[in-house]
């Protein structure tokens, strides 16, 4: 069975233009929102923008819900759920789409200013699944927050303005790598060696006192800092916050590929960015859900956060904030009960959506031909994902994957089954067991990416069209 390249359905130049316009709006978001506070913030906005009301706002003014109204809830500023209130009742079920916002990427430590031989490190852990390899020698850029005692917050990006410097983790020179070249590719770079270079002058004032001569590039590193937060601190105009050590406890600074997103192939038809594992898959949920006006079932598009690390914590998916802002749903649609709540999830129908791994011939031995997903044949619908024997995976039923093929084949959807590369070689999973948990039919689902998890992966346009317009077809039709 070999399913159509997608790009065959835009024959006209007027079609093809519609593929890359939501693509370059796609760009503009990836190379803004490179973190999961960002892509929050930036949805929040959006949806406000498109008529949105939070549900905090509802509840307070306690006003019942009525079909066409559309409602957003977001969760300690790292995850987003978005509802457009259908004409059936809540409990009879939504159409849900799930993805997720967080990408894999370094962290800093709490503690993780250091000097060392005239130069000032920040050391890192990384977060979720990476061939820490590739991090070396890429200038990277830092996107943070500083949470202030005062209970204020203060965001900062520091490396994406042409202007701005960068930073980058150094590797060995291939003249001394005798050792390092014959060691296993995960040991190459260790983990604890993902040292982040950020600086080399001595701090310059007078200084009298003698024990404060020490470290004193590290306290050049502080000075600047307070410097540049200068430009961030909104809250207090152009007063500045002073930058002590002590505030990396309460920060969050994630360490990520500095850049913005770019076409890639002479004929443009792709994209190499960051973290489009799953900003492929959150950028049209978002604009799908945007489209329903007054829909039948309730729709809903949920972006999380912690997938990368198994979901955990309480803006991943295992957390009770979905289940409660639905049961909010309910509360403000008329009399609330369990019961009721226990059937809206149960009657629900989701597709979560993340990205397969694209099938690459240059690496083909890791991928099985005829159930890989390829770049440019359109949404790929995973039935099963997990590892070594389907391990970990929500396999959705056959009853509800002829559902899907249903509405997709009705729409017109150019679409391909996969499952991530060989049976024994590997695997992954995805938010869908935990729709799962609730007892609703759901199927994994997304775009292709070549090089998932490096610091910039490879989609195709025509895969993020298709994805968008999969979307909105489950929306409507499920
Ligand atoms: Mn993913
Ligand atoms: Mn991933």
């Amino acid at each position: 069975m070999e399913r159509e390249i997608a790009w065959k359905k835009y024959k006209d130049e007027k079609e093809k233009k519609k593929v890359f316009a939501f693509a370059d709006k796609y760009k503009e978001f990836l190379s803004s929102c490179k973190t999961e506070r960002e892509c929050t913030e930036y949805f929040e906005e959006k949806a406000k923008e498109k008529g949105f009301v939070d549900i905090e706002d509802v509840i307070e003014e306690g006003r019942e819900l009525k079909p066409g109204d559309r409602i957003y809830a977001t969760n300690m500023g790292k995850e987003i759920a978005l509802f457009v209130i259908g004409k059936e009742d809540i409990s009879e079920g939504m159409n849900i789409l799930g993805a997720h916002i967080d990408s894999p990427r370094l962290d800093l430590k709490q503690n993780p200013l250091y000097e060392d031989t005239n130069m000032a490190y920040l050391d890192t852990h990384y977060y979720g699944g990476i061939k820490k390899y590739q991090w070396v020698t890429m200038p990277l850029a830092l996107h943070g927050t500083i949470a202030k005692k005062d209970g204020t917050n203060l965001n900062f990006v520091i490396g994406e303005d042409p202007e701005d410097p960068v930073f980058c983790i150094t590797d060995l020179l291939p003249h001394l790598s005798a050792d390092q070249l014959t060691k296993e590719a995960k040991k190459v770079i260790e983990g604890e060696d993902l040292n982040l270079l950020i600086g080399s002058i001595p701090f310059a004032d007078e200084i009298k006192d003698d024990k404060d001569k020490k470290e004193l590039i590290k306290k050049n590193i502080l000075s600047i800092i307070t410097t540049y937060l200068k430009d961030f601190d909104k809250e207090n105009g152009s007063g500045k916050y002073d930058y002590k050590e002590e505030d990396f406890m309460s920060c969050e600074v994630e360490v990520v590929p500095a850049g913005r997103a770019r076409d890639m192939g002479i004929d443009r038809s792709m994209i190499l960015g960051y973290g489009h594992d799953d900003r492929v898959c959150s950028y049209p949920t978002f604009e799908a859900v945007c489209r329903a006006k007054k829909p039948r079932r309730t729709v809903c598009g949920l972006l999380v956060d912690k997938e990368e690390i198994g979901s955990v914590g309480a803006t991943g998916m295992s957390s009770r904030f979905f289940e409660n802002v639905v049961a909010e749903l309910i509360n403000l649609s008329g009399d609330y009960s369990d019961i009721l709540l226990r059937r809206a999830l149960s009657n629900s129908y989701a597709i979560s959506s993340d990205v397969s791994g694209g099938y690459d011939s240059i690496y083909s031995s890791a991928f099985e031909k005829n159930n890989s997903a390829y770049l440019g044949k359109g949404f790929a619908v995973n039935k099963y994902t997990g590892a070594r024997g389907k391990s970990g995976s929500n396999d959705a039923s056959a009853e509800y994957m002829g559902k899907i093929r249903a509405i997709f084949d009705e729409n017109d959807i150019c679409y391909q089954t996969a499952e991530l590369g060989k049976v024994d070689q590997g695997g992954g999973g995805t938010i869908a067991y935990i729709f799962g948990n609730y007892n609703m039919n759901v199927i994994d689902g997304g775009v292709a990416v070549l090089s998932m998890h490096a610091p910039f992966e490879v989609i195709s346009k025509v895969d993020l069209y298709e994805a968008y317009k999969a979307y909105v077809a489950f929306a409507v039709n499920a």
